[in-house]
């Protein structure tokens, strides 16, 4: 029997990156993740769902809350990634609001996680205001994004909160006035940020392949003694995520499943930077 095209991206492309189409996928995955001594970070592919597409939205929170339910069943521990375009900010931050609250009830039930991904620069407001409604239950965190100005502002302001952080270097294309545009100045802006969250947080979480990021929070951590966890993306540099996990440290591994994998490969393509990078990456995942 022949294979589409479609499947064969899916399978040899997008596989590298995500468990699979399905919930099954997801938590067969999540289970070879925890036996590497790492925690799942697991997010249902889809997003920028607008008004045509409620029953998508529907059908996300459906998913979402299957997915809550399976990995209590099958004694995964981890976390869940939400994005607030998926759960209907486009049509109505009301509606957002509703679809976040129910997750969070949900996952707080089972002692799951809930991080609310960041996506482009005019939906920061938005994420941020609902991040709040739910900061108190303190089973939830939210990214922040090293190539925006704003977000040393945001840190600053979260904090009062007592948020949780996941710090990235932000994966879309920010409007030249609210963002740094060369790589240099997202990295150093990144390592700001993560001694301001050493300075003035108690537990988040340093989100990049970036060894030499990684390093720094490594020797920051010896003097501050914060509750710290690294994070990387699956299939990108996870032998190296492993030997962190070997060494003691907390690793948690951002796995996307579904059959929207289009913008997420993307975005992944466009970071891989040249051709050879993202060969090594398809062929040895060691990148
Ligand atoms: C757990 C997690 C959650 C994230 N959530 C969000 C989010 O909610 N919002 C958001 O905007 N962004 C998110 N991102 C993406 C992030 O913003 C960056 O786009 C991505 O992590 C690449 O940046 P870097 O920090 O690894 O640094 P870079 O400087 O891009 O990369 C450092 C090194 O990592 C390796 N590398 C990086 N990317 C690739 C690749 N695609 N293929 C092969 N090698 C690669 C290379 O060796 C590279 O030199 C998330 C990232 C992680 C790890």
């Amino acid at each position: 029997m022949g294979i589409s095209a479609r499947d064969f991206i899916e399978r040899e492309l997008a596989g590298r990156w995500i468990a699979g189409p399905t919930l099954k996928d997801a938590i067969e995955r999540a289970g070879k993740i925890e036996s590497a001594g790492m925690e799942p970070m697991i997010n249902y592919l889809g997003e920028a769902f607008g008004s045509n597409d409620r029953e998508k939205v529907k059908e996300a929170v459906r998913v979402y809350k299957e997915l809550i339910a399976l990995m209590a069943k099958s004694r995964i521990k981890g976390s869940i990634a939400v994005k607030p375009t998926q759960l209907g900010l486009l049509i109505s931050y009301g509606l957002l609001e509703r679809n976040y609250s129910e997750i969070v009830r949900e996952a707080k039930k089972r002692g799951i996680f809930v991080w609310l991904d960041m996506e482009e620069s005019r939906y920061v407001d938005d994420t941020i205001k609902l991040y709040k409604t739910r900061v108190k239950s303190r089973t939830t965190g939210i990214c922040i994004q090293s190539y925006l100005r704003r977000s040393e502002k945001d840190i600053k302001a979260l904090s009062r909160y007592n948020a949780v952080v996941r710090l990235v270097k932000g994966a879309y294309k920010p409007e030249p006035e609210a963002g740094f545009t060369s790589r240099a100045e997202v990295t150093k802006n990144y390592a700001r940020l993560m001694r301001m969250l050493f300075e003035g947080y108690g537990k988040f979480t340093i989100a990049t392949h970036d060894t030499k990021m990684i390093n720094e929070a490594m020797k920051l951590e010896k003097r501050y003694k914060k509750d710290i966890s690294f994070a990387m993306l699956n299939g990108i540099r996870n032998r190296y995520a492993e030997s962190l996990a070997s060494k003691g440290y907390k690793i948690f591994i951002y796995l996307p499943f579904g059959r929207e994998w289009v913008s997420y490969s993307y975005r992944r393509l466009r970071e891989a930077g040249n051709f050879m990078l993202l060969i090594r990456s398809v062929l040895s995942q060691n990148a």
